[in-house]
């Protein structure tokens, strides 16, 4: 009966990595899949998330008990503080519906379910690019996807101008997605003045704001600055969505942990809204998992535990940061032609390097580097040992 079943295409961002497992050469180079790796090249499990762990399995109080449907009571609290600020007055009054989810995915996802049948507008905007799977979560929930311009390939920065004359445009009530900091794939992100001009203007058209938030404390090394974008739209009273993950900013990828934030009107309001997102979520998966969420919110919730957690997420920023500008100065010291100062420019972890799709297929080739086509690199998978190999690949792939 499934004989008419065609194969499916490879996903264009974990299919990078399923090419690089096959090819034997000892000097390969994963750049395309967004997890950081040490200077030594290896996945890093955070001191603190292994502490938090051992107290968790030292705790033989602990059960496997199902969580409740909207997942663990304190990872909801401390989630939604960390992003929204623990002097967030939206908090502070009750008006904020947190419920765990399944990383940062299935954060969009569950809201994105919710907005298709409580929402009066279904269209939603998306940045031109932003990460592939948002037009297919949004799609795949309902929601009518069209696209706002984001991205200047020519000054490799953000078309400002595009943005707001696009929002300008949209239907009124429309929902726009915005990366909150570290905009993947460009490394693109707003001023703080810009993302108040973006606030105005989305206000006065009653745009619906949903933040993707899944590189606070990656950006800039501090978990505040990376989330002004968010603050700044929660602060003026209007409602907004958030889609926290701690895939990348506590190393949890696969513990897959992440959190869906309705900031609404009033705490009436959000508890009606916390009781549908139970409707959505029961079909789906009935509840999230305990053991990620559990670490989270050991964490989150002592003094000392988070912040060593701050020391060693910025630890992860800097070096990130750091291989920018080795990156840069390589490219310097060979004489690469072209303007590279959008490597030291952007922000977050990866860098959107302006090489095309055949000098991408060429540096796949000779050099063994794998990275997605539009030419993004993981910045977080570059060590001060692998610099010069890419920079020769990026030398070799612009003067061939
Ligand atoms: N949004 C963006 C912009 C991302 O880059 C990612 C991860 N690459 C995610 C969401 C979701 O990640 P996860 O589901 O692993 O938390």
């Amino acid at each position: 009966v499934f004989d008419h079943v065609v194969m499916g295409p490879e996903d264009p961002i974990l299919g990078v990595t399923v090419a690089y497992n096959k090819d034997p050469s000892p000097v390969k180079m994963n750049l395309g899949v967004g997890a950081y790796r040490t200077e030594e090249g290896k996945p890093l499990v955070l001191n603190v998330v292994r502490r938090a762990e051992q107290m968790l399995v030292n705790d033989s109080s602990r059960v496997k008990e199902y969580l409740p449907i909207v997942g663990l009571a304190d990872f909801n609290k401390l989630s939604a503080k960390l992003i929204l600020g623990a002097d967030s007055p939206a908090v502070q009054e009750n008006r904020v519906t947190t419920v765990q989810c399944l990383s940062g995915t299935g954060s969009l996802r569950v809201g994105a379910e919710f907005l298709a049948r409580h929402y009066h507008q279904h269209t939603i905007l998306i940045p031109q690019p932003t990460w592939g799977n948002h037009p297919k979560v949004f799609g795949l929930a309902g929601l009518s996807v069209k696209t706002y311009r984001y991205y200047d390939p020519s000054t490799r920065g953000l078309d400002f101008e595009g943005l707001m004359e696009d929002l300008g445009s949209a239907p009124s009530g429309a929902i726009v997605l915005f990366h909150a900091c570290a905009h993947n794939p460009t490394g693109v992100d707003p001023t703080a003045q810009q993302w108040e001009q973006i606030r105005q203007l989305a206000r006065s058209k009653a745009l619906l704001p949903f933040f993707d938030s899944a590189y606070q404390g990656f950006a800039s090394g501090n978990l505040d600055t990376d989330a002004q974008s968010v603050r700044m739209f929660v602060k003026d009273g209007g409602e907004c969505i958030v889609a926290q993950s701690f895939a990348k900013n506590m190393g949890l990828y696969g513990e897959r942990v992440g959190a869906l934030s309705i900031v609404c009107r009033n705490a009436d309001v959000a508890g009606r809204v916390e009781s549908q997102l139970k409707l959505v979520i029961r079909p789906m998966y009935s509840n999230p998992p305990i053991h990620g969420a559990s670490i989270v919110a050991t964490v989150l919730k002592d003094r000392n535990m988070f912040q060593e957690w701050t020391v060693e997420l910025k630890a992860m920023a800097d070096r990130i940061i750091n291989m920018r500008t080795q990156l840069f100065d390589a490219l310097r010291s060979r004489g690469t032609p072209g303007d590279w100062s959008h490597i030291i420019k952007q922000i977050g972890m990866f860098t959107f390097t302006g090489l095309n799709s055949k000098q991408v297929a060429f540096m796949t080739k000779e050099y063994h580097i794998y990275m997605t086509s539009d030419g993004r690199i993981s910045m977080a998978g570059l060590s001060s040992r692998t610099v010069p190999h890419l920079a020769d690949a990026i030398h070799a792939a612009v003067t061939r």
